[in-house]
């Protein structure tokens, strides 16, 4: 059984992150994915964060037709911060199977300042999608990472390559992966959302209409 991993604050959950975890699920091979809404996230400001079981509750909503997936509140029900190395730990023993940890390249660039950031990379396998900002080759600037090719960066950046796969130990892998780009972002929902613009192309209903019912990121 392959899982894949998909941590995020998903403020809101929308038709990118849907779109990034299927498309993964593809070219992995992955038999299901794994919804994991934060609850107080080590790296993301919490103003305009909604609250935890709004956020889990519009990933529930959201990945309901899709058989793949599933969803934990193994982050949003704690009440500390959650760090990246103890919920690998903690799904390690919940979990049989081999556990994929997908990353958009965004987040991965800040990898050294994750908390335990040495050991995470032979705790499971990492796959970091592109995203539109970011290229792979600033990943050569990173420490603690196995030595990149820097050629093999570029060819993905240019698009000559889809995939590439370092190995972290004898058992686990880093994949970089890049997918079609998707410019969908939170951030940019969120603000439509407070100026009442209209975000219906890039939410699934049922997470719209959610925001709408419990008045999420609107001012009034
Ligand atoms: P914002 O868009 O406001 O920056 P976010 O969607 O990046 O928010 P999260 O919900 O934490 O915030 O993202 C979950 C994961 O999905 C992260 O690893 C992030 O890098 C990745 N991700 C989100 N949007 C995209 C995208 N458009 N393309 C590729 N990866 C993405």
């Amino acid at each position: 059984m392959r899982i894949g991993l998909f941590g995020g604050t998903f403020n809101p959950i929308h038709r990118g992150h849907l779109l990034i975890a299927e498309q993964t699920r593809d070219h992995l091979s992955l038999d299901r994915v794994l919804f994991i809404p934060s609850g107080d996230p080590p790296h993301k400001q919490t103003e305009s964060l909604a609250p935890a079981h709004h956020r889990l509750e519009m990933v529930k909503l959201a990945i309901a037709t899709y058989s793949h997936f599933r969803l934990t509140d193994l982050e949003s029900r704690s009440t500390h911060k959650s760090y990246t190395v103890e919920t690998l730990h903690t799904l390690r023993q919940q979990e049989a199977g081999e556990l994929w940890f997908i990353v958009g390249l965004d987040a991965f660039l800040d990898f050294p300042t994750w908390k335990g950031a040495t050991q995470l990379l032979t705790a499971a396998n990492f796959v970091v999608i592109s995203r539109p900002g970011s290229t792979f080759t600033q990943l050569s600037a990173l420490s603690l990472l196995p030595s990149l090719p820097s050629t093999g960066l570029k060819t993905l950046d240019d698009g000559h390559e889809t995939r590439i796969e370092i190995a972290t130990s004898s058992q686990t892998s880093l994949t970089l992966l890049r997918l079609p780009p998707c410019e969908i972002s939170a951030s940019v929902i969120r603000s439509r959302v407070t100026q009442g613009l209209t975000v219906s192309d890039w939410l699934p209903v049922p997470v719209q209409s959610y925001i709408i019912h419990h008045r999420l990121y609107s001012s009034y």
